[in-house]
């Protein structure tokens, strides 16, 4: 039999390692969303209104997930509700047919106010005042500008939303290069094709124009995060206007 001394010493070792395990984070809280997140989605988010019950509760628990694994940081810029709900939409849209992703590859998403480009490395910042995905010190970090990121999701009738974009640049970064092609979610049979078919499609842009955002023909970088956009924005359209690109975006994000 135990003492009563042993018994005490062993129930206060318990409390003492419950204690460690939540301070060293390794059992990490849960955020919980927002009273009215319903009502904030509902408004603000087209992909979310367009899901049935059972679809709008998953995406849910999906964007729980990731808001208790990703810290979201205000710099000069204070962190509202509606900015948590409009960057964790934004992470879970490209992968939501994808089950257990995890953004492995980021830590944290810093929240500015506004142009952010003058106190950062303009190297892998987009459109001026977008976002960007971190590299080098910066790495596993991502930068999203308050003001573009609210007024993407606003502005319904666009085909730009530069969460989603910052998003895809860290699903193709995922597989360790940084290309256009995400071969993490790609089957490799059809990288090559896929790789061919961006690069005509930019060329036909640099010489005819298009429907598609010119700077998605910087590079296939830029132009697998801006057709991917244009996917989850405004899907008919694309499908309509862009055949081809559509069926190979299907077959990347599994929405088929
Ligand atoms: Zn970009």
């Amino acid at each position: 039999m135990f003492t009563v001394s042993e018994v005490l010493l062993g129930f206060g070792l318990i409390v003492l390692i419950i204690l460690f395990v939540f301070r060293a984070g390794i059992v990490k809280e849960v955020v919980l969303l927002p009273d009215n997140y319903r009502e904030l989605l509902t408004d603000y988010v087209k992909f979310y209104r367009q899901l049935n019950e059972e679809g709008k509760v998953r995406f849910e628990k999906r964007m729980e997930h990731f808001l208790s694994a990703v810290k979201i940081t205000g710099v000069n810029a204070v962190v509202e509700d509606i900015d948590k709900l409009l960057i964790a939409s934004g992470a879970i849209i490209p992968v939501f047919a994808i089950p257990d992703w995890q953004y492995i590859n980021l830590h944290e998403v810093l929240l500015y106010p506004g142009a952010f480009n003058e106190d950062f490395d303009q190297a892998g910042s987009d459109r001026p005042i977008g976002g960007m995905v971190g590299s080098g010190a910066m790495q596993n970090v991502m930068i999203i500008n308050k003001w573009q990121l609210r007024q993407d999701f606003i502005n319904e009738p666009s085909a730009r939303n530069t969460a989603i974009h910052e998003f895809v640049h860290l699903i193709d970064k995922m597989d360790g290069t940084f290309d256009g092609i995400p071969e993490i979610i790609l089957e490799r049979k059809y990288t090559g094709h896929w790789k061919n078919m961006m690069e005509t499609t930019i060329s036909k842009m640099k010489t005819y124009g298009s429907d598609i955002d010119m700077y998605g023909a910087a590079n296939t970088i830029e132009f697998f995060a801006v057709i991917s956009e244009y996917f989850f924005e405004q899907p008919a359209l694309l499908k309509a206007n862009h055949p081809d690109l559509f069926e190979m975006l299907v077959r990347i994000y599994k929405t088929g």
